[in-house]
């Protein structure tokens, strides 16, 4: 059994996607498996050489065309209680002819972005003109959290909260960043994590790059080191959360860059709050860092959105004119990074609420010095 919301929450979303779609003046979302199909219908459907949709028209019944082998997986999503309509296909038949069966006209079709090029060649060729993308028309459902949502969050972010807690059973010099990776991924999964989506141990120099994720570099114990790490926590929603750790007394300049990080990073949370637009709080974090003089080593966006995709919107970056709103979940993960040297980023998930944001992520922000034996 697949772990899920209430079936009513699917309900409601399936019926405003179609709202949506109409306003959009597109004839019919296609939506195959993925985080969009997650979102609408509670199906952990992985995509394979078979097709299965999920054809939401503007107007008219919803229809999920799948395999017959695997309407019983789907049965157990939401869209067997919801009780919609389920058109099986069998080896040799076409299911894009199936999908566009009852959609009138020359339909337009929006289609989710992780549709695989092997389904919408065909597709594109049985209607004979190109789809838009379903992101257009989904952004705004998915990037405002319900309460559910918002719970699920809670969930994952304390589920992370309680891995950097562990962090010193594993993290010590004389070990590998491989060895303390894989404790880690571990402890995610029995922290309740259903699985170690990612776990960057970036020690030393290799705390400079962002997406390093591990190696079998030797931890030394005058090292910084980042650890980022997060994954799915039922029904799917995701933890994301940066910590930075030492063994010794850092030396002055990192202490002063780590300060102003620290500070960045508040900074931005801070200015977190509906109205304000996704720029704004990217700017806030990066002004800071330009006044101590660190301008040049924030070479990343300040966050991006969380949910049921890791990366998502809305994104925290310069030129993201979007006006934030009660319910947008995402990270502020200023850093900071010496080419060669030492790096370090903190990082929360936070929710937008009617008033300023709620942080996900309660660990101290400080640069945690742990024992080295
Ligand atoms: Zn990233
Ligand atoms: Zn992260
Ligand atoms: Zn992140």
């Amino acid at each position: 059994m697949v772990s899920r919301f209430p079936t009513v929450v699917y309900g409601r979303r399936v019926a405003r996607a179609a709202e949506l779609a109409g306003q959009a003046g597109v004839t019919a979302l296609i939506i195959t498996p993925g985080p969009d199909l997650a979102y609408l219908i509670g199906s952990d459907a992985q995509t394979f050489e078979r097709f299965s949709a999920l054809v939401i028209p503007a107007s008219g019944a919803p229809v999920l065309v799948t395999p017959r082998l695997e309407v019983a997986s789907f049965a157990e999503s939401a869209a067997g209680e919801l009780g919609l309509d389920f058109a099986p296909w069998v080896d040799g038949e076409d299911p894009f002819t199936l999908a566009l069966r009852t959609l009138r006209g020359d339909p337009v079709l929006a289609v989710s972005d992780s549709m695989s090029a092997g389904h919408l060649i065909p597709l594109m060729a049985a209607t004979g003109t190109a789809p838009v993308l379903a992101t257009a028309i989904l952004r705004d459902l998915r990037m405002v959290k319900d309460d559910d949502e918002i719970e699920a969050l809670r969930r994952a972010g304390a589920a992370i909260d309680r891995v950097h807690a562990r962090v010193g059973e594993w993290l010590r010099p004389g070990r590998t960043e491989a060895a303390v990776a894989a404790d880690i991924a571990d402890a995610l999964i029995a922290e309740g994590h259903t699985a170690a989506a990612f776990v960057i141990v970036g020690s030393g120099p290799n705390g400079a790059d962002p997406h390093h994720e591990h190696s079998d570099r030797v931890i030394e114990q005058d090292d910084i080191v980042v650890i980022d790490i997060g994954g799915p926590v039922a029904p799917g929603y995701n933890s994301d959360c940066t910590r930075t750790y030492c063994f010794t007394e850092p030396p002055a300049d990192v202490a002063a860059a780590y300060a102003a990080l620290e500070e960045a990073q508040a900074v931005a949370v801070a200015a977190v709050r509906p109205g304000v637009t996704a720029e704004s709080v990217d700017a806030a974090a990066r002004d800071r860092l330009v006044a101590a003089g660190l301008g040049e080593k924030f070479i990343h966006r300040t966050g991006h959105g969380i949910g049921l995709s890791v990366h998502e919107e809305p994104y925290i970056v310069a030129g993201n004119e979007l006006v934030l709103a009660p319910g947008m979940a995402f990270s502020v993960e200023p850093g900071v990074y010496f080419d060669g040297e030492w790096g370090a980023r903190i990082e929360d998930i936070v929710i937008v609420t009617d008033d300023g944001c709620e942080s996900v992520n309660r660990r101290s922000h400080g640069l945690t010095r742990l024992p080295q034996e």
